[in-house]
């Protein structure tokens, strides 16, 4: 048995809340409108890859703080930008299901699409898909040997860094960048390694205040190293092996990937979007080549991943394609057979 519905929304991050938002605050019924979420809160990526102290910024990644839709944020702390969207979601009441991770988006014959969960299956004339670029963090190319796992990581949430720790940052752009300022900051003693000779993809601030960090002696700062594998110590350290020979094969208590993530390729050419290179192929209200298909967010910003007010800016432009091309408020009729106020939305 499938579910029917006129618009799902994969994935509650900041771009799918935002959709959501702008389209309940344009009128588009409520009882029409699901998100779903593969964990059992929104904004996964917000709440499990920020660090405690990070000040989320309305500036990042070097996408201004100009919001063109009805969301914007200011600097705020993690916890003041958590309570920012749990009030998005409690002002418009948006619907969404916890839990239920999107398998796939399949178009159907006679128009609209099935979308498949690990629960259920549904059916929806318009889809949305805004599941970011973070759940599948890249890892390097090498093995982690399984006793490593308690002390290798793809973020700062699934382990405590305490003063004294020795630390390897591994990775150039801005989420390495950040790591490397917090853990200092948490009194830890850093090393960042990267295999390019110059740091080229980091916000200035964060080069900057990385390469003032590294002046100071504060960190170690390995460009143009290159790790070629982890083995463990007898006490279950890691012992990293660089292929630089000069790099002694030294110990650390934890290592930290800051390696990016991958768009899911995959997931998005099996509902059959279609790709140049690596980058789906959106039109200018970030709609796919599939009628009604969209992305919102990060999936939006080629490889290079977005920020928040880009997620909302971009729901805001697929919501206005929305509401030229597939629905529009339908006047409800009066007694006398006026038309009387908006009510239940319909094809133009
Ligand atoms: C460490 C770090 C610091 C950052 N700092 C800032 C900052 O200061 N300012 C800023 O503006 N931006 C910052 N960003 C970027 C910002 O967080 C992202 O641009 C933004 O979260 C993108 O929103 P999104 O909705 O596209 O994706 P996401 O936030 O990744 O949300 C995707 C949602 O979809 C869910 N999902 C994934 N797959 C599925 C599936 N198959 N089925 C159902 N649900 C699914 C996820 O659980 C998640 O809740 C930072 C990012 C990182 C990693």
């Amino acid at each position: 048995m499938s579910d029917s519905w006129e618009l799902i929304i994969v994935g509650a991050g900041p771009g799918g809340l935002a959709l959501a938002a702008e389209a309940l605050h344009g009128g588009f019924p409520r009882d029409e409108l699901l998100v779903l979420e593969k964990s059992d809160k929104t904004i996964w990526s917000i709440r499990a890859l920020y660090p405690e102290n990070k000040l989320t910024t309305a500036n990042y990644k070097g996408y201004t703080a100009d919001a063109q839709g009805l969301l914007t944020i200011s600097d705020m702390t993690k916890a003041e930008t958590i309570a920012f969207f749990d009030r998005l979601v409690e002002q418009y009441q948006i619907p969404i299901r916890y839990n239920e991770e999107v398998w796939s988006i399949r178009a159907l014959a006679e128009g609209g699409y099935e979308v498949r969960t690990t629960r259920n299956l549904y059916r929806a004339r318009l889809v949305a898909i805004a599941i970011g670029i973070f759940g599948r963090p890249n890892k390097p190319d090498y093995p982690i040997p399984t006793v490593l796992k308690s002390r290798v990581h793809f973020d700062l949430t699934t382990w405590k860094p305490e003063p004294g720790m020795e630390v390897l940052v591994v990775g150039g752009g801005d989420s390495a960048g950040e790591y490397v300022q917090y853990l200092v900051q948490d009194g830890c003693r850093v090393t960042l390694s990267y295999r390019r000779q110059q740091i080229v993809r980091m916000l200035e601030q964060n080069r900057q205040a990385v390469e003032r960090l590294a002046a100071e002696g504060r960190i170690r700062l390995w460009l143009g190293s290159n790790i070629t594998k982890l083995e463990p110590t007898p006490e279950g350290r890691p012992r990293v092996v660089f292929a630089e020979p000069e790099l002694d094969s030294p110990l650390f208590d934890h290592i930290v990937y800051a390696l990016g993530g991958t768009t899911p390729e995959n997931f998005l050419r099996s509902a059959g979007i279609a790709f140049e290179g690596k980058v789906p192929v959106l039109d200018e209200h970030f709609e796919t080549n599939q009628p009604g298909l969209f992305l919102v967010g990060d999936l939006c910003a080629n490889m290079k991943g977005g920020s928040i007010i880009y997620a909302f800016n971009t729901a805001h432009t697929v919501w206005e394609r929305i509401r030229q091309r597939y629905w529009q408020p339908v006047p409800e009729v009066s007694s006398d057979g006026m038309a009387a106020s908006a009510g239940r939305g319909g094809r133009p």
